[in-house]
């Protein structure tokens, strides 16, 4: 399900809507999806905030990689030999999306300098920040937006091999209502047609 994010946070984010880009989420569990994610009008979407909401629980944080694929430290250093009088903010656009990095601007994130007045220190702190951008939803858009939803019938009181209930004989279960959550991406489509031909079978 999609995230929304308290009044603050979203307010400053709003502006980005439409806006996506490349990230790896990872929730507290450990669980972690290298996918794109996409910026609402009320909070973050896309693949991999689809794909975490299944491993999230109120209250905790995520951390965002907004630089997957590019090592920022390595990248800043480089950009500062090659361009000492470009702006950092401008030096970030080539590969983090523009809006995106104007609004960090804006929320003193990325600092309004040139690449050769940025110390080692603030390099450090930016790099740690849009490597590891810790955040805290406030919720999800709940079950009006979910593609899958958590829990159900319990696999274990079912056979794996009729869907039968083990403790009602005649009575099946099969694909969604069942405690099976799969990734996006096809699998329960899968799993609602393999168990419906499994039950099929047997009946
Ligand atoms: C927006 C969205 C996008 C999704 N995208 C993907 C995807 O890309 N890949 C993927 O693998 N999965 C996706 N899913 C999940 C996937 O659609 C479900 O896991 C799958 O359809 C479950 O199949 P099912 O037959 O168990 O249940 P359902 O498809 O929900 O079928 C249940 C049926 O029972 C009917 N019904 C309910 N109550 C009654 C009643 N009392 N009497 C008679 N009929 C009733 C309902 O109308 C419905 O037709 C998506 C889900 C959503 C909502």
């Amino acid at each position: 399900m999609p995230f929304t994010l308290h009044k603050p946070l979203l307010e400053q984010l709003q502006t980005l809507s439409g806006v996506a880009l490349e990230t790896t989420i990872d929730a507290q569990d450990g669980t972690r999806f290298k996918e794109a994610m996409l910026f609402t009008h009320r909070g973050l979407s896309g693949p991999a905030v689809l794909q975490i909401s299944s491993y999230w629980l109120p209250g905790e944080f995520l951390t965002i990689d907004l630089s997957p694929a590019t090592p920022l430290d390595a990248f800043l250093t480089v950009q500062r030999e090659a361009h000492p009088n470009l702006s950092l903010k401008n030096s970030l656009a080539k590969i983090l999306p523009k809006r995106l990095v104007e609004v960090l601007q804006t929320l003193k994130v990325v600092p309004d300098i040139t690449l050769k007045q940025l110390n080692s220190r603030q390099q450090a702190e930016l790099v740690a920040t849009l490597h590891a951008w810790r955040i805290q939803p406030n919720g999800t858009e709940g079950y009006r937006t979910a593609e899958v939803t958590l829990g159900g019938v319990d696999t274990t009181q079912l056979s794996s091999k009729t869907m039968e209930a083990r403790a009602v004989p005649g009575l099946y279960f099969i694909g969604e209502v069942a405690d099976v959550t799969g990734w996006l991406g096809g699998y329960n489509f899968q799993w609602a047609w393999s168990s419906a031909w499994a039950c099929a079978q047997a009946l």
